[in-house]
């Protein structure tokens, strides 16, 4: 039972033995109450694209695609941002870490009842533009005002050796903050950096990011990111549908700061293809869960995620992938002490799941989730 503040923080957690647990005091909730859930991977300035890219074309075709419409919008894009905000909030999620090329959603933030990391998403191939693109990024930051955030990185085939060495010179001499990037998307991604070749190597060439050769073959995209990793700060890799058993091997020596997010909705609209969970959970490193953006799911609402997971992975328990979406997310983002748990002097939001199998401890397909 939850003693609660008028404030919304938790007075005390009192069990059936403590003399102070009065059921006859207490409103009964029917279902199950979790921490309020912490979204590890968003773009809400992409909300004005829900259901205007595409299912199941690649990586490749989703980025072609995404780089026609993105764009296209009118004053209807605020309105997009403003409703997903929404219904993220009203979804249960008290916090979110939000990749940001723009300041469109900057305005929005500042109003929000939920907490926003805005991640500056940095991208570039070409070197000699590494430094106009790390100064586009803190010019962008300043914008941020005294919201919280940092500049991060797109994807490996994405970032120059210099770029990557600017984001981790910033990453290294701000006080607060974490690296992020999209890791082992696709398996294009992958074969780009093993042979050079493959669909991302062709398109590299015909949109003049590299002229013939891919430079940096022969390895994994995680070997390119590994030796730019910031020295203290956490890090995130995001979605590593196709992380190997040797991946992993390589990042253990960031285990206890390293944070692998699952956005399984994204990669099964993108790619149709999920990550190998069971194994990722075996390997004890920090699981996060993100919707990611509405360009790549029907809808920001961290229940749908954990359902994806639930149904393809049984073995795992609800109470570990209630962990990984509020706790572990709340660790990410440095605000562990205030979210995702439920103790005394927390504040961590209050998420009310209904119409789950109790008998079964299973959610259903209809288990959705809302704050109360
Ligand atoms: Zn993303």
């Amino acid at each position: 039972m939850l003693w609660i503040n008028d404030d919304g923080s938790i007075a005390r957690v009192l069990q059936p033995f403590d003399p102070d647990y009065r059921a006859e005091d207490a409103v009964y909730l029917p279902g199950w109450i979790v921490p309020g859930f912490v979204n590890a991977h968003c773009h809400l300035e992409l909300s004005h694209l829900k259901g205007k890219i595409e299912e199941r074309t690649g990586l490749n075709g989703f980025v072609s695609a995404l780089m026609q419409v993105r764009n296209n919008f009118n004053d209807d894009r605020q309105i997009a941002i403003e409703e997903a905000d929404r219904e993220m909030y009203h979804s249960g999620i008290v916090a979110v870490a939000d990749i940001c090329n723009g300041n469109s959603t900057f305005n929005q933030k500042k109003n929000s009842s939920v907490y926003y990391h805005s991640l500056i998403e940095r991208f570039g191939f070409n070197g000699q533009m590494a430094q106009t693109i790390a100064n586009d990024g803190q010019a962008l930051m300043a914008d941020l005002d005294d919201e919280a955030g940092n500049m991060c990185l797109h994807a490996p085939y994405s970032a120059s050796i210099e770029l990557q060495k600017l984001v981790k010179e910033h990453l290294d001499n701000i006080p607060n903050g974490f690296y992020s990037i999209h890791h082992a998307e696709s398996e294009a991604e992958v074969e780009l950096f093993k042979t050079g070749q493959g669909s991302m190597a062709d398109r590299m060439r015909n949109i003049g990011l590299i002229e013939r050769e891919f430079p940096f073959t022969g390895i994994r995209p995680i070997d390119y990111l590994i030796d730019f990793f910031p020295e203290s700060k956490n890090i995130l890799l995001v979605h590593n549908t196709f992380i190997t058993a040797a991946d992993l091997e390589k990042l253990k020596p960031y285990r206890d700061r390293l944070f692998l997010c699952l956005c399984p909705n994204a990669n099964l609209y993108i790619e149709n293809a999920l990550p190998d969970i069971e194994q990722l959970r075996e390997t004890g490193f920090l699981i996060t869960v993100g919707t990611d953006s509405l360009a790549s799911n029907h809808q920001l609402d961290m229940l749908s995620e954990i359902k994806v997971i639930h149904q393809h992975f049984p073995s795992i328990s609800l109470e570990e992938l209630f962990r990984w979406s509020s706790y572990n997310g709340a660790k990410l983002l440095g605000i562990e002490k205030e979210k995702g748990h439920f103790s005394q002097g927390s504040k961590p939001g209050i998420v009310h799941i209904q119409a789950v199998d109790n008998t079964q401890k299973k959610l259903t397909f209809e288990s959705y989730s809302r704050l109360i």
